[in-house]
């Protein structure tokens, strides 16, 4: 599959770029204030805390960054288990590796891909520190029942809302429904900050403190007010800002290093014009999958991957399951491929990986995941970017593409039979 030369390409943009992004880095680069740290990011971390629905909401560089810096705020001692869905990017749960913890692969319910909360009840212990799971390809988890059992084990929860930008759960958006929430604005996600990007949303006032400095290049601790003033040191003048926070505050302890993390103005001011888009990128994402979904359920063995009717899918990947056999679905990705659609499979079941089989996991622990990816997983190319021709041409050919796969999978079958 020759990657760039396909009729009806894969992602490589996630949402459309204009005249109004445009405008927003004109009036940046002339305005001749700072490049970092504005009020571009202000506004935008804003204007993202009101949509989302979130207490704090704080850029970061990318989505692994988020990540990362979620998994810092659990403070995770030796002896701590994690509980993990297998079906994602592994940057949702590569932080873990840095982590002398237990992570337990949580089995997902084979017809959202979306960690199943029946399989989680059997895995949650006492020492369950974190849940971390993902809406995938922007179908929201469910997360009643998966507050529910983290809340009866104290256990907090991280959404991987990569996909879940625009997605609805009853109305409200991933990244509040429940402790830490973690976006990417990277060039194929659903809005981008110029190619790289992210965001962390916090349900504590405590962890955005953290964020704050941990991304800005501080220690990050637990500081204590000064209280005495009866140190030996030199008079601090007025333009002495930086020694005076040096002197009023006492580490008690010291958890890490900080870093820069710090979102670009540049990237902010594209990231709220996106965001004024962002309905409009989800409603034509939308669109195309019901055209997907029309054309597909003509054929037996198809199931759709669907949203509960009180959600919104938001379509970040379009998924559907194959469930003819490995022949039909063979035939059916060459004969797709040929007719100028390209398919990315999204994603190999992380316990499978081999930086995860190092550390004893293996197949047989998820047997919905493992199955579900090796006989049925299919991605079809859905994106803003798309014009309505290339929209048409998808449909055509997925349709054209199924027959032939049902028609030679049949012929074979025959063929075999009459031997
Ligand atoms: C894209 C993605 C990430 C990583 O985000 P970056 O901004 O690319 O670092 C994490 N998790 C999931 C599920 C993703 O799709």
């Amino acid at each position: 599959m020759a990657g760039g030369t396909h009729r009806v390409p894969f992602a490589r943009r996630g949402s459309v770029l204009g005249e109004a992004d445009l405008a927003a880095l004109a009036e940046l680069v002339r305005a001749e204030g700072t490049l970092t740290s504005g009020v571009w990011r202000d506004r935008f971390e804003e204007r993202f805390r009101e949509r989302i629905g979130a207490r704090h909401a704080l850029t970061v560089t990318s989505g692994t960054v988020a990540l990362e810096l979620a998994t810092r705020l659990l403070d995770l001692a030796p002896g701590d288990e994690v509980i993990a869905t297998p079906q994602t990017f592994q940057a949702t749960i590569q932080p873990l590796l840095d982590h002398d913890v237990r992570v337990r692969f949580c089995d997902v319910d084979p017809d959202t891909l979306n960690m199943d909360p029946d399989v989680l009840e059997t895995l949650v212990t006492d020492r369950t520190r974190a849940i971390f799971l993902v809406h995938y390809g922007g179908n929201p988890a469910d997360m009643d029942r998966i507050m529910a059992i983290a809340r009866r084990h104290g256990a907090i929860v991280v959404e991987d809302s990569a996909h879940g930008i625009g997605t609805l759960y009853k109305g409200r958006h991933p990244g509040a429904l429940a402790d830490i929430g973690c976006f990417s604005f990277h060039s194929t996600k659903n809005i981008t900050t110029l190619g790289e990007g992210g965001m962390i949303t916090l349900a504590r006032d405590e962890w955005a403190e953290r964020v704050l400095r941990i991304r800005d290049n501080e220690v990050d601790g637990v500081f204590t007010p000064r209280t005495d003033a009866g140190e030996e040191r030199p008079a601090l003048l007025p333009w002495m800002k930086f020694a005076d926070s040096v002197y009023r505050h006492t580490a008690v302890g010291i958890r890490g290093a900080g870093t820069n993390a710090t979102m670009s103005e540049a990237a902010a001011a594209v990231g709220m014009v996106q965001l004024d888009s962002l309905d409009r990128f989800v409603d034509r994402r939308r669109w195309i999958a019901g055209r997907l979904d029309e054309a597909l359920s003509a054929f037996p063995g198809v199931r759709l991957h669907r949203a509960a009717p009180d959600s919104r899918h938001s379509y970040h990947l379009y998924t559907f399951f194959l469930t003819a056999g490995r022949e039909v679905r063979e035939h059916f990705v060459r004969a797709v491929d040929l007719l100028g659609v390209e398919i990315q499979l999204r994603y190999f079941p992380l316990h499978l990986s081999p930086e995860w089989r190092l550390r004893g996991h293996g197949a047989g622990e998820c047997p919905q995941a493992e199955r579900v990816w090796f006989e049925e997983h299919m991605n079809l190319p859905c994106h803003p970017g798309l014009t309505d021709d290339q929209v048409d041409h998808l449909v055509t050919a997925v349709t054209r593409a199924m027959r032939e796969a049902y028609e030679k999978a049949g012929a074979k079958a025959h063929l075999a039979r009459t031997a």
